[in-house]
């Protein structure tokens, strides 16, 4: 760094609304800082992706720490001679030094950590992203094709390079089926580590962006009418040695029974869930029937419109094909905290396991040409259909109200609900650039 700079680190957390928000201190004073943070208000949680507080069940009493977490650096170059720009990610704790009710991050180390407990498994997930790049190039017919890469290379090997100086491994960069639409995926990590790098890799990409004078959007629609933006999110699970457990040959769907009852816990409770991992007014914009994201709460293998998908991998000899074996939760977007959907996923996916529920039915083809009856009969349920419908069924959900807890619960209800009443004084046109700018 130049001579004359003085740098600061900022410390943050994930919050309700997807934002990364926090407070900074002078680099200086980061050994300092480790055990106590910085200083953070109850109602800051309540601050909606607009900007606004319509409702507060905190008021302005209360006091909070915000503390770096291990693991949690985000560290990105801010320009030639200039000090980086330095975030680290972290819990937020009440004063008596325990996690607050609505610290997210705490919240999914919790359902972890009874995941490891209760049913002695570990979960390994990735984050694949989808975002608009405003700077790249459209033509008609692009999709995929390799010229929608061209004039941006300079973005996509910093972008690259400061994932991997985050200890963040790319796997695929690609364009996309949308204009401007591109898509990354990186390796697996263990549950929480992979949740910190989902919000690692979007702050990461809107500051490489920024720096090469465009825009990234991960929001999941960013023009109304067009093709949206999914965050879809890959799991599996291993025992505590770390060996896969979910590859069974002999079931269907090659999944072992700990694995589909780990399925079928998850879409029980989809119709709730969609409020923590779609948790925007436009989310339902974009889970829409032949889209390419998720419609009904049902289990498929290898279909790109079933809310879990059973993921490909090659059928050659000689390949383990346990350690490949995943599963793929499709109904999310990048409105929502990482630490929130990951956490809400995996109680939900344990409370199948700990009633051993049976294997999910595995549908194929469009469950949409069935009648609601056969529909019934195969255990698959819609989708909501608004973020007002999931709400009405988070609230009616008392296994996922359980593990969030009830001031959680409230306040994220209180949040949203005020999220849809100003959404709603919008035209869908203008919601839509509001959102992009947001996420
Ligand atoms: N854009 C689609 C979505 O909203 C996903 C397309 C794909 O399968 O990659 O989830
Ligand atoms: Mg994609």
């Amino acid at each position: 760094m130049a001579d004359g700079y003085e740098g600061i680190v900022t410390v943050c957390c994930s919050d309700i609304a997807g934002q990364v928000r926090g407070k900074g201190f002078p680099a200086s004073d980061l050994e300092k800082r480790r055990r106590f943070g910085v200083g953070w208000t109850p109602t800051n949680v309540m601050i909606n992706c607009f900007g606004r507080i319509p409702a507060t069940p905190f008021g302005a009493e209360g006091d909070l720490m915000l503390v770096p977490a291990s693991g949690g650096d985000i560290r990105l170059e801010s320009g030639p001679g200039l000090p980086l720009e330095h975030i680290i990610l972290g819990d937020i704790l009440t004063m008596a030094g325990e996690p607050w009710e609505c610290c997210l991050r705490s919240l999914l180390a919790r359902a972890l950590r009874a995941l490891e407990e209760e049913a002695g498994l570990r979960l390994v997930a990735s984050f694949e992203h989808e975002f608009w790049y405003e700077r790249g190039e459209e033509r008609p017919g692009d999709s995929y094709a390799a010229s929608s890469l061209r004039g941006m290379e300079g973005f996509i090997s910093e972008f690259l390079a400061a994932l991997r100086v985050n200890d963040i491994a790319p796997d695929t960069f690609l364009p996309e089926y949308g204009p401007r639409q591109y898509e990354i995926t990186i390796d697996p990590a263990e549950g929480l580590v992979a949740a910190d790098q989902a919000v690692k890799l979007r702050e990461i990409c809107r500051s490489v962006a920024r720096r090469h004078g465009s825009r990234a959007s991960f929001s999941p629609v960013v023009t109304h009418g067009i093709v949206g933006n999914g965050v879809h999110i890959h799991f599996s699970l291993t025992d505590l040695a770390g060996l896969p457990v979910g590859f069974d040959d002999t079931r269907p769907g090659k999944m072992s029974e700990v694995c589909a009852s780990f399925c079928a816990g998850i879409l029980r409770h989809a119709r709730a869930l969609c409020a923590l991992t779609a948790p925007s007014v436009i989310s339902y914009e974009r889970l829409k029937p032949h889209s390419w994201s998720a419609y009904y709460a049902n289990l498929a293998d290898r279909d790109r419109e079933a809310l879990l998908r059973i993921c490909p991998y090659p059928e050659v000899e000689g390949l383990d094909v346990s350690r490949r074996f995943n599963i793929e939760y499709r109904g999310a977007d990048a409105a929502a905290s990482p630490h929130l959907q990951l956490a809400a996923l995996v109680f939900a996916g344990l409370e199948g396991v700990r009633e051993a529920l049976p294997s999910p039915f595995i549908s194929t083809g469009d469950p949409g040409r069935w009648s609601d009856a056969e529909r019934a009969e195969r255990g698959i349920t819609d989708l909501p259909r608004s973020l007002g419908e999931a709400l009405d069924a988070l609230e009616g959900d008392g296994v996922i109200g359980g593990c969030l807890g009830s001031v959680l619960t409230q306040a994220y209800v209180m949040h949203k609900r005020g999220e849809i009443e100003m959404a709603s004084k919008e035209t869908l046109a203008d919601l839509c650039s509001l959102y992009a700018e947001a996420y």
